[in-house]
């Protein structure tokens, strides 16, 4: 089967935005109590909104299974204060449930956490066990910048993290290192912040002992590791220089997705990291929507990227396309196997 690990509720009701803006707004109005959740959404406008769009696609492309989370760039963690991320959070978490109920063997959930700029972890945590113990989820998207631009928090591997990852190993789920939008003028949010991110968290991880702490801990960097593959040797050689571990050793907690839009991509991403550490991903409809003038098809249509790579023998590429989500999300093994997949 082909499980595609990284996949965002783009296509969500307007209700749920109108939410967002009305919660948003009420932060203007001095003295006035949070927006709690005020909405409902029906069965109809979910299946509305996902039947000719995100699951057309999905089984037009052959991909069975999709880890399905809230927009990312909608995050915003920068907003507001700690309970409007955690009202915004659960609002658009439980909208994700909805999905998982309905489509139970399209979509397996992934959770947003109520971040909020230097804010304790502690809310991210309760959100945390309730969307695994309580709704089934299967991981859970971690935001290194709620700032959204101009990271004031500290690094992912400094202690204020900590109380989210002792949660995360107790479930046993993993997190998936993901920005949100960008205030920061400089950095746009798709095609700068996100692959900054992704590149950045790395360096923080060659730089510390977090999974000594951790040794179970994982997190799949998205968007085919940002700049990391590419500068590979930069990264092998740096390590070297510092007295860090090599590799090998950060790789068993660290992997990444397929989300790179060429061929050429993903023909390096797989050539240079070990085939255990690449889950197969495309981000539909996410942040590249159009069709390559040069091949025809979809930017996001990674399945062919992948499926083209030369040398890459059938067993590596049932890895990519299954195992390896398997293994590093084992709630959504679980998942499977109680569906008897
Ligand atoms: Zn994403």
């Amino acid at each position: 089967m082909i499980i595609d690990c990284h996949g965002h509720y783009t296509t969500a009701p307007k209700a749920l935005g109108d939410y967002r803006q009305r919660q948003t707004a009420r932060l203007g109005e001095p003295g006035a109590p949070a927006l709690r959740l005020d909405f409902r959404i029906g069965d109809d406008e979910i299946r509305d909104s996902l039947e000719p769009h995100q699951l057309a696609t999905q089984r037009q492309r052959g991909v069975d299974m999709t880890v399905f989370s809230p927009t990312a760039g909608a995050m915003a963690h920068h907003v507001g204060n700690a309970e409007t991320s955690a009202h915004w959070a659960q609002a658009c978490n439980d909208l994700v449930h909805r999905v998982t109920q309905l489509y139970p063997l399209e979509y397996a959930g992934v959770c947003q956490l109520p971040q909020s700029p230097r804010a304790s972890l502690a809310n991210c945590v309760a959100e945390l066990e309730r969307c695994v113990t309580g709704l089934g989820f299967v991981g859970c998207n971690i935001n290194p910048d709620p700032s959204d631009g101009y990271w004031t928090d500290p690094p992912m591997t400094d202690r204020h993290w900590y109380p989210l990852y002792e949660k995360m190993v107790e479930l046993d789920v993993p997190g998936m290192v993901h920005v949100s939008c960008s205030c920061n003028p400089n950095f746009h949010h798709t095609g700068a912040h996100y692959l900054n991110g992704d590149t950045a968290v790395f360096m923080q991880l060659v730089l510390s002992d977090l999974f000594k702490d951790f040794p179970t801990l994982r997190l799949v960097i998205p968007h085919g590791g940002g700049a990391v593959p590419y500068h590979w040797g930069r990264y092998r050689g740096l390590a070297q220089q510092l007295g860090r571990p090599p590799m090998p050793e950060l790789l068993r907690n660290v992997f990444f997705d397929t989300c790179v839009y060429h061929q050429s991509g993903i023909n390096l991403l797989l050539d240079v990291i070990p085939v255990e550490n690449v889950l197969f991903a495309s981000e539909i409809h996410g942040a590249v929507k159009g069709v390559d003038p040069q091949t025809g098809f979809h930017f996001d249509d990674t399945r062919r990227y992948v499926d083209a790579v030369h040398g890459l023998a059938a067993p590596d590429l049932h890895k990519v396309f299954e195992l390896n989500a398997r293994r590093v999300y084992p709630r959504l093994d679980a998942l499977l196997a109680a569906q008897g997949r």
